[in-house]
């Protein structure tokens, strides 16, 4: 079993002034071997050998002594012979800039302060950034900066105590304990990451001993729940259950804050000081809004993960939902263009990012796993204009929050009723028992109480049949004695 635990670092300043430095390193690194992958691959197009762009296997491994501002040549070596069978391999990208690394060290000996698991990692990191291009699930690596480059990772002799965590080059660095590590778990891995309000350490903890998570077999699954993600409410439950939405960063308040302190950050002069600390305000300030954010994320999840045997949710494109507006020129004049919606636009997307769907479907799929409950993503689409009753669709049953199917005439409120049809197709993909199929309760049309009873008393929900009758007798009486 594998599990992250994040700490708040004390480090001394002498440890801070060097873990800033090692960024600053590790950053100027992680450019350079991907300007260099760049450059190799450039050069190897130009020569015509790698023609097919789409050909990912020429695409990706670049080999860097080739590239003409690569280091030495005893590094060029691009050949390996594996030990067991005698095999020669050509070198992969990876393993060619790890080998490259004492070559770097002699060139640029500050690089010698650093740790060389960490400079290792480095290069690993560049990798999963191509492997996840590759396979589809990320943009193209991108050039860091400050402001998105700022961790590194230890892999060996990390060791932990109660005050202090020893991270090899950094010596014991103080920190808060505020969680024991289980018993019988062993720190794989520990990453420094600076934020902020200063460093944290992510240790990832491993027991093989403790197997994962036992997940409940389909035919024991009683309960399913399907979740509809929204913005003025945030959850919709197919049990008819809804979650308000706090608005952490887009309310009122919030915006405005942020406002005038972006404002005020904006006006200072460059490189000032005074600029410096308007900048911590600012991100301090967004800090802030992603604590709260994902406290409540976290307790919301663990009451929605309570509800079921079974959690379904929808899978959201939530890219494509943020895109921009399309441009609308003016066809007489060029460069005029009509407006598009994009500012009304904007402040939706706003709204997205700020109910942050994934990450609370994330926390939901983790809770789920962990109690061996059952978690999956479904299509969700036309979900809000199929009746969960009798599977009729049409684009008119729905106005705004209604739905009024338009065939069978069964109503409720559209989100929950898209709870309903995310709920079905989840049982659908898992073919769960017959017992959890949708049961659906016909809500007879909404009761008016007459217009004379509000005179008297203001009839709750809870007024029985009863209270009402006898506030009805008691207002016919009231009147007949004003007539007489
Ligand atoms: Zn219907």
């Amino acid at each position: 079993m594998l599990l992250g635990y994040r700490y708040k670092l004390k480090p001394n300043k002498e440890q801070t002034l060097k873990v800033l430095r090692w960024i600053d390193m590790l950053r100027a690194n992680y450019n350079y071997n991907l300007a260099d992958r760049e450059a190799t691959y450039q050069t190897r197009f130009i020569q015509g050998e790698y023609c097919n762009l789409r050909n990912k296997s020429a695409a990706c491994p670049l080999t860097c002594p080739i590239s003409t501002n690569s280091a030495t040549s005893d590094t060029g070596e691009v050949y390996k012979v594996k030990k067991k069978t005698g095999e020669i391999k050509l070198k992969t990208a990876e393993e060619i800039q790890i080998t490259n690394l004492p070559v770097l060290k002699q060139v640029r000996p500050w690089y010698k302060e650093i740790d060389s698991t960490v400079l290792q990692q480095n290069v690993k990191r560049l990798q999963i950034a191509y492997n996840n291009f590759f396979a589809g699930r990320g943009k193209y690596p991108k050039f860091k900066n400050r402001s998105n480059f700022q961790s590194f990772t230890f892999t060996t002799g990390i060791k932990v105590a109660d005050k202090a965590i020893y991270l090899p080059k950094l010596g014991w660095v103080g920190y808060f304990n505020s969680r024991p590590i289980p018993e019988g778990f062993k720190v794989k891995s520990a990453t420094v990451r600076l934020k902020a309000d200063g460093l944290y350490v992510t240790l990832k903890i491993e027991d093989k001993a403790v197997p994962s998570f036992p997940i409940i077999p389909t035919e024991a699954v009683r309960t399913v729940v399907g979740l509809d993600m929204g913005i003025t409410q945030l959850v919709h439950g197919s049990d008819g259950s809804q979650y308000s939405n706090p608005k952490h960063s887009t309310n009122k308040r919030t915006r405005k804050l942020l406002k005038v302190r972006q404002r005020s950050l904006s006006r200072k002069n460059k490189r000032s000081n005074n600029r410096k600390k308007a900048r911590v305000k600012v991100s301090r300030l967004h800090q802030k809004i992603t604590h709260k954010r994902e406290a409540f994320q976290w307790k919301l999840a663990r009451e929605l993960t309570k509800k079921a045997d079974a959690i379904i949710v929808e899978d959201l494109n939530i890219s494509a939902m943020k895109k921009r507006c399309s441009t609308k020129e003016d066809s007489n004049q060029k460069g005029r263009f009509f407006p598009n919606g994009q500012s009304r636009k904007r402040g939706l997307n706003r709204s997205i990012s700020d109910a942050s769907w994934y990450s609370l479907t994330k926390k939901i799929e983790y809770l789920a796993a962990k109690q061996g409950k059952i978690f999956e993503r479904v299509n969700p689409r036309f979900t809000s204009q199929i009746c969960s009753c009798c599977g009729h669709k049409d684009k008119a049953s729905r106005s705004k929050e209604k739905f009024i199917c338009t065939n069978c005439g069964h109503h409720a409120d559209a989100d929950i009723n898209a709870a309903r049809n995310i709920k079905k197709r989840g049982i659908e993909i898992h073919s769960f028992p017959a017992s959890c199929k949708v049961k659906i309760k016909v809500v007879p049309e909404d009761f008016r109480e007459p217009e004379q009873l509000r005179l008297f008393e203001m009839p709750t929900t809870e007024s029985t049949e009863g209270k009402r009758r006898r506030a009805a007798r008691t207002l016919q009486t009231a009147g007949a004695w004003e007539l007489g």
